[in-house]
């Protein structure tokens, strides 16, 4: 089937239309008054001791990154970090479901035996390409065993695309993650919801968090023993011979 030509005619331009004057005053307009607004708010930052407090009054919504960061929410979505069980060991049993669910296909993960036969597998290598993330949270939700969580962390600035790659000893988590200075948890299970919550740290998932199926398993456990097969009859001892 042929084509079929639409033939549009424009308008025909004014003579400020063509030179831009009007269009280039309104963006003036509009720069300049943001300036002259947020310009003696920021420099209100200088002053010492109030104008710190007269700044957040005011609600200057520009801060003086990197010596002010602004503070995001418990949710927010940054670096990745695998918790760690009390013996030091990662709770990572490299079961692949982070992997599985990543829709980056970032994660790399490959398993080993666990020195510990109570633990049976434990990541070998782990490995996270930040530059393919998009930080979306679906391996911390895909985690069942709530080893992979997400902190406040976005300064993540790499010079070289292999540096981006963090393995075990990056991702692991460090005391200076959640110190007083330290970016501290972002994105993690059950966060804001869970009954388990506690002071910065989480509970596996599990029965506990649904209690309908614990009031099941309860219920499982009253009811009585299932009835014994009988048990069959001794043989009947040989008569002596008369
Ligand atoms: S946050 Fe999303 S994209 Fe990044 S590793 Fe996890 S699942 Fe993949
Ligand atoms: S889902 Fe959790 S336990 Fe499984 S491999 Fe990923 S981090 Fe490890």
């Amino acid at each position: 089937m042929a084509a079929r030509v639409v033939n549009v005619s424009a308008p025909e331009q004014t003579f400020l239309e063509k030179i831009y004057l009007i269009e280039v005053a309104k963006g003036m307009i509009r720069t300049l008054g943001h300036f002259f607004r947020n310009a003696p708010r920021t420099l209100l930052h200088e002053v010492p001791v109030i104008g710190k407090k007269l700044v957040a009054k005011l609600g200057i919504p520009t801060i003086h990154y990197p010596e002010q960061k602004r503070d995001y929410s418990d949710r927010f979505r940054g670096r990745h970090i695998l918790k760690k069980r009390d013996d030091g060991t990662l709770k990572c049993v490299a079961c692949y479901m982070c992997q599985t669910a990543c829709p980056a296909d970032c994660i790399h993960i490959e398993a080993g035996e666990h020195p510990n036969l109570a633990y049976e597998k434990h990541p070998v290598v782990f490995e996270i390409d930040l530059l393919r993330c998009v930080m979306c949270g679906f391996c911390v939700d895909a985690c069942p065993k709530d080893a992979i969580w997400m902190t406040r962390d976005y300064e993540l600035s790499f010079f070289t695309r292999q540096s981006a790659i963090y393995g075990i000893p990056e991702l692991t988590e460090k005391p200076s993650d959640t110190a007083s200075d330290g970016p501290g948890y972002g994105y993690r299970p059950y966060y804001g919801q869970s009954p388990m919550k506690k002071a910065g740290e989480f509970q596996p998932s599990g029965l506990a968090l649904l209690p309908v199926l614990d009031l099941r398993a309860k219920a499982i456990n009253r009811m009585p023993p299932p009835p014994q097969a009988p048990k069959p009859a001794p043989a009947q001892a040989a008569k002596p011979a008369a």
